[in-house]
């Protein structure tokens, strides 16, 4: 049994801005925090971990109350823009995605910094969630290695055994998405299809590096291999 683990952002889809302006709006409407979009970055962070960057710039605390007026308002946001924007899914994603969903030794799962939510959001408006049967996300944990073991400990509840770090694959567009799948012993593959070119996501050293998954056989041989 292999574990692919896939990133949302920059990976599967580019939401053309649609989760980072609806995050800006939700600081700004409900925590009063003014926030210019080029000084926020979000690539390879989780939600909370965001949320709790902001709020202590502003030496303001991010309390369980603000943080769930902040999400009800971003999934409001999150949900309106979507259909707004030119958003898309990556090339090769369908294909690699129904490839991998039609095997029996193969399990899909996410490993994202967006909280479940809004990950249920993207991915049902580009009609990939149905690919998914559990993942890790961003509601609790500001530190993406904590979504890590999540997901893995997500995908041990779902197939009822557990599983070694060798079986698992992440794939991301980020330098913190191999360092999170080094944090429990998986392979790592860098893909660069979001903000950071090849140049840069090689330093963070993946097991695999390509420019998009377009041409995806290498990456699934590797996978099944
Ligand atoms: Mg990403």
């Amino acid at each position: 049994m292999k574990i692919c683990l896939f990133d949302i952002d920059g990976t599967l889809v580019l939401t053309d801005g649609a989760g980072k302006d609806a995050m800006i709006d939700s600081f700004q409407s409900t925590a009063g925090i003014d926030v210019q979009t080029t000084a926020v970055r979000v690539s390879g962070k989780t939600d909370r971990g965001i949320a709790k960057e902001l709020f202590d710039a502003h030496n303001k605390e991010l309390t369980e109350e603000a943080w769930q007026l902040f999400l009800t308002s971003y999934m409001t946001g999150l949900a309106r823009n979507l259909p707004l924007r030119q958003g898309r899914v990556l090339p090769g994603i369908e294909a690699l995605l129904n490839q991998l969903a039609e095997r029996e030794d193969v399990a899909l799962g996410l490993l994202t910094g967006n909280v479940a939510q809004g990950a249920y959001l993207k991915l049902t408006h580009y009609d990939l969630m149905h690919h998914f049967a559990f993942g890790g996300y961003g509601d609790l944990h500001p530190d993406r290695n904590d979504v890590a073991q999540a997901a893995k400990d997500a995908c041990e509840a779902h197939l009822g055994h557990p599983v070694a770090g060798d079986q698992i694959w992440v794939i991301g567009d980020t330098a913190n998405d191999v360092r999170c799948a080094r944090h429990i012993g998986a392979k790592a593959v860098a893909v660069a299809t979001g903000v950071f070119d090849r140049e840069v996501l090689a330093k963070s050293d993946p097991d695999l590096l390509f420019d998009d998954l377009e041409d995806f056989g290498p990456l699934l041989e590797a996978i099944l291999e």
